[in-house]
């Protein structure tokens, strides 16, 4: 992992208008701002229906942000404006104001045409099946994404690169042929994959890329996955609603509630001592090996369900099911704040929930 910051988003929120419906409607990613290093591996976890999909989906700009920004290897490939940003010299370098401090400015809208970010930021879906085109071959798919962004000179070296990804994911030349329906899953998410890597990506979001295969294959899967960061310098935001999956693969993670990201912090020091009483009760729900110890773990079982984003709860979103929750929490929105170093977390009372 090197220091250098690839994504930055800060801010970001996704509404969905519901149509016959005045307000703002599902409001389905709430003001999330996170960083992520070139790579890295930044887990993000969370119930289903919490917003992962949509904020990854809503990073690629697959879906259109409502509000926020979004830079991408030090460029804005979206911005609504209005952000305090560096002022730079034409070298690139802050300008210091008088007092020696660096100078702001306010940032302008933009919402870039994202083709050719296409080839630098790629998604694997979640269900393999659906996500490949049932009448096209395998070599199609794979070769669609060289053809749209240009990437052979001829159809011998497009052939050539098919095999080599076919390769890279385990699978055979012969393979090409054939249609997504003659795979297993665990194929299917390969040949998802080589997809994926067909334009030399560098930052790939991994929507649940495992959660609907067998858990022989997960972990298949997963070292692949692992290789290939290793090999390629890949930079992954690895979405996932199982925590032991995540925490495993992941240099960081970020826990979501209800469109708002919880915590944030370094893989282990996050399941050590976990901040969020949200976070503490997904990791009592990880079964342990030992037997013995499984039988005497505490589980923290969390009363109702999950509150509707298109009418989420005042104040902090986790309040109607949150243990320690007090006057405060239904009135006013808990900071997202530093509690430790690298470890952020939003709780008006992470005192009481330690
Ligand atoms: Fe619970 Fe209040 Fe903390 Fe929210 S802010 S997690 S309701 S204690």
């Amino acid at each position: 992992m090197e220091d250098k910051t690839l994504l930055q988003v800060t801010n970001l929120r996704k509404y969905f208008p519901v149509s016959g419906m005045k307000g703002p409607g599902v409001q389905a990613v709430e003001n999330v701002s996170l960083e992520i290093k070139k790579g890295e591996t930044l887990g993000l976890v969370g119930e289903s229906g919490c917003g992962k999909t949509t904020l990854g989906r809503t990073i690629l700009r697959l879906h259109e942000p409502t509000s926020g920004r979004i830079i991408y290897d030090g460029r804005p490939i979206f911005d609504s404006g209005n952000f305090d940003v560096p002022t730079l010299d034409h070298e690139g370098k802050a300008v210091l104001g008088a007092d020696g401090k660096p100078l702001t400015h306010k940032s302008k809208k933009c919402a870039v045409d994202m083709l050719p970010y296409r080839r630098k930021m790629q998604i694997i879906f979640q269900d393999p099946s659906a996500s490949l085109d049932p009448r096209m071959t395998v070599g199609e798919i794979i070769g669609e994404a060289i053809d749209i962004h240009k990437l052979s000179k001829n159809k011998a070296e497009r052939e050539e690169i098919i095999k080599d990804l076919l390769a890279s994911v385990g699978l055979n030349t012969e393979h090409a042929n054939r249609f997504p329906h003659e795979f297993s899953g665990g194929q299917q998410q390969r040949v998802g994959i080589a997809r994926a890597l067909a334009v030399k990506p560098e930052f790939i979001v991994c929507d649940e890329p495992i959660s609907a295969l067998d858990v022989s294959i997960q972990s298949q899967i997963v070292n692949m996955l692992e290789d290939m960061q290793e090999s390629m310098g890949l930079t992954y935001l690895f979405i996932a609603h199982d925590i032991s999956v995540v925490r495993h693969i992941s240099n960081r993670i970020g826990v979501m509630y209800l469109g708002s990201l919880v915590e944030l912090g370094e893989s282990y020091e996050l399941n050590k001592h976990p901040l969020h009483p949200y976070t503490k009760t997904l990791l009592s729900a990880v079964p342990v090996p030992d037997p013995e110890a499984n039988r005497h773990r505490q589980r923290i079982v969390l009363e109702g369900d999950i509150p509707s984003p298109i009418n989420p709860p005042t104040g902090c979103r986790f309040h109607t099911r949150c243990p320690f929750a007090t006057e405060e929490c239904k009135q006013s929105v808990p900071e997202f704040k530093e509690i430790e170093k690298g470890h952020w977390a939003a709780c008006h009372h992470i005192e009481k929930a330690e």
